[in-house]
Order: C-alpha cells, then structure tokens, then sequence
C-alpha cells in the first residue's frame, strides 16, 4: 500500500519516516524546490549557513521527541540568547530578566525577591484577564508592557494587544534573576551541527521513501493513493469555500556585509515603530561559519499579510475573540468527511507549533493511524 504525503517539512518528514519503518511505500510531495519546510537551511555566498526560512532553535522537554531527533544527526548543546534594542540603543536582555527591570527603571536591584516585589508594584489590577494586554499588564504592569510587547505586537500582529488572546504572550517566559538565555532551563536546547536540510535528508533517506519536489498537491493525486497526511493549508484544499484562515508571513530582507565586531547576541529585537522585528547575524549561531570569506550574512524581518508575501503562511492568527480557531473548527468538521485524508502539521492544523511540539505530535499521529491499520 502507498500512501501520499503532502510537504516536506517536519509533520511530513516524521509521518513519512515512521510508515516507511513500517513496511509502507510512501511518496512524499512539496511544492518547493527543496525538502526541510520552513526548517531549511543553506551555505551561502559568504560562507554562512542561513536558515532560509528564519532563526529555527530546537528547545524541548519531551525525552521521546530528542530520542527520535538523535538518531538522524549530530546535535550540540546551544544556549541561544536574544537582546532587545532600546529607544536610546542600549541593549536589554528578553525575555525580561533581573538586569532587563534595572537598564529599564534605573534600579540596581540583586535579588529575584526585589525584582518580584518592584514587578508586584507597577502590575496593575486583572486577576481575570480578557487579553494580552490585561494580562501583561497584569503581570509586568505598563511601562515594560507598552516598551517591550506594544510596539512589537503591533507591527508583528497588525493588532493592538488589546485584540490578542492571552495565550499568545503567555509563551514568552519573565525573569526574575540574571539568566540571560531566550528559552526556559528546563530545555534541552540543541543546534544540528549539520544543519536541518541534511537532518531532513536522513529522515527522508529510507528505500521506502520516494520524495517528489516542485510537485503541487492535486486532487486528482489521491486516487493513486491509499491514505494521504497532508500538511497543506486546511481552507486551500476546501477552496477557501468557508472563508480564509489568515496567517501573518515575514519578508526576509538578507545582507551581506565586511565581518565585523559581534553583535550583542545572535539575535536583536526591534522595540521601536519602524517595520522591522528583528535581525539574525547567521554567524554568531554555532556551526554557521563554513568557510572564511571575510564576509558575513545579516537577515532582518519585516512581519507583513501573507497575502503581501506569494502566501507564504508563517503565524496563524490568534484573536482575543476566537474566530478564526472557529473557522478552522468548521474547517475539521468538512475533512471529518474525507475518510482517507488527515491533516497535519502547522497549516493543516492552524495552529503555531514549534518543531519539537510538531515531532511529538506527528509520531503520535502515525503511531495512532498504524494501530488502526494492525500494522503498529
Ligand atoms: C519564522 C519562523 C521561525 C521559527 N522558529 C522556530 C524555532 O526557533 N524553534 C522551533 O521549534 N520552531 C520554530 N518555528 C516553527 C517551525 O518552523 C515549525 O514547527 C515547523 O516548520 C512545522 O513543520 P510543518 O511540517 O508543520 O510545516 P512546514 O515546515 O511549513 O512544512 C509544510 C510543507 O508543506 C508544503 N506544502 C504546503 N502546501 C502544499 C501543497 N499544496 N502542495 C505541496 N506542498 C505543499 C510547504 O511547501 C512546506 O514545505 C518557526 C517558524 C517560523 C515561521
């Protein structure tokens, strides 16, 4: 029995990978020209591995998800780390730690417990909050709310926080002592020391995989198929005939530029009005210097409409109010019909995931189909 994958990214990749160790012959499809989805990586012209797609960092707590990673590549420890630029140019660490609240207030605070108590002080009273920014306001009160997240939320969102679920800044960790890297302690936090397209390579590289790329997904495919996991938009398969599920996409403005001093971390968010979130100096990431050509590779991203961008879809839209996930709900209830189809993966499912959520989720969902099957 074949059975047809749409997209090669991760949701694809590990359905792809699990069947085939299975006994399936699966053929995987992507539009694009290369495998890897929004994880792809390349050498460039300076001799820099940029992630083509934006900054991907592996982070997880999930032993399962970093067992199965380990068996396709080498990975190395890497703490990443992320500054934020000032209005006065000054560099503050994010998330929001101890020596953020002391560059911000001008305080010269030493303890977690001072910095609990000033944060205690300028939050503002919403024990039940309807947004983002009744909760942020709840929690680090106004100033570093309208500093760090309004700015950015507007022009990454094109919403006031007022309009955003809670849900949707509630990821991003706050910090009461002086560790300084982006994600929690508790993580694993790994860099592929090859690079993700040569870990997509190993994944895909299983007799029982034949991959197919510049290929687009028709309906007419399917029926040369016993099953097919797709990973594209949900709405675009039923034709938009219930309405768009929007996405936010990126525009990736890259530069090459004479090496120079490093920059403060590898990554630097914008907090200003201007259009750009942030900027990725590709060589100061772990393993990203291939070759000394005396040159280095600098992306910045300006957040847009994915319909301003070929529709390139990145970030599902959350708002306060829900509607779109009650669209996408009526979406499920449509391919609830199709008995030989499932959804998958971050637009099949309009939902953001990073990748190690999407593994998980992924090698439970072809675990789940093969047990169906009395194949597991
Ligand atoms: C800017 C950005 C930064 C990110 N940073 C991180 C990070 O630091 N850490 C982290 O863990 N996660 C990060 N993520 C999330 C990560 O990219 C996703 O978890 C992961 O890519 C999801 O895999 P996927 O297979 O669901 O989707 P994708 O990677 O998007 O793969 C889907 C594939 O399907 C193909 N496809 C779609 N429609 C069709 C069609 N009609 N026919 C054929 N092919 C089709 C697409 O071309 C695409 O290659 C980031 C995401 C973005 C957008």
């Amino acid at each position: 029995m074949t059975v047809l994958v749409v997209g090669a990214g991760f949701s694809g990749a590990v359905y792809a990978r699990t069947l085939a160790e299975a006994g399936y012959n699966v053929v995987v499809i992507d539009q694009r020209p290369h495998i890897g989805g929004n994880a792809y990586d390349h050498d460039d012209e300076n001799g820099v591995r940029v992630h083509v797609y934006g900054p991907h960092l592996f982070h997880t707590r999930s032993a399962p998800v970093l067992e199965w990673i380990r068996r396709f590549g080498q990975f190395a420890p890497y703490e990443h780390k992320v500054r934020a630029k000032l209005p006065d140019g000054r560099m503050a660490p994010l998330p929001i730690n101890l020596d953020t609240v002391n560059m911000v207030f001008g305080t010269n605070y030493e303890t977690s417990a001072e910095v609990q108590a000033h944060l205690a002080r300028v939050a503002l009273d919403f024990p039940q909050p309807r947004n983002a920014a009744e909760h942020l306001y709840g929690t680090i009160g106004r100033e570093l709310t309208d500093l760090f997240f309004r700015p950015y939320t507007r022009k990454m969102w094109q919403q006031e926080l007022e309009d955003m679920a809670a849900a949707v800044v509630k990821r991003i960790p706050l910090r009461t002592d002086r560790v300084d890297t982006y994600f929690a302690s508790e993580d694993t936090q790994l860099m592929p020391v090859d690079g993700y397209t040569a870990l997509f390579a190993e994944i895909l590289g299983h007799p029982g995989i034949e991959v197919r790329l510049g290929t687009r997904f028709e309906r007419a495919m399917l029926k040369e198929f016993a099953f097919c996991f797709n990973a594209m938009p949900i709405d675009e398969y039923f034709d938009f005939e219930l309405g768009d599920l929007p996405y936010r996409s990126i525009r990736f403005h890259h530069r090459s530029e004479p090496d120079g001093p490093p920059p403060p971390a590898p990554v630097v968010n914008f907090t200003d009005d201007g259009p750009f979130t942030r900027e990725t100096w590709w060589d100061a990431l772990p393993h990203h210097r291939r070759r000394q050509t005396g040159r280095r590779s600098v992306t910045t991203e300006e957040p847009c409409d994915y319909r301003d961008n070929g529709m390139e879809r990145y970030y599902p839209v959350r708002t306060a109010d829900g509607r779109y996930q009650t669209l996408y709900t009526a979406y499920r209830e449509l391919a609830a019909r199709e008995t030989r189809m499932e959804f998958i993966g971050r637009c099949g499912t309009y939902q953001y995931l990073d990748m190690d959520q999407v593994i998980n989720q992924s090698l439970a969902g072809a675990r789940r189909w093969l047990a169906a099957q009395g194949s597991a």
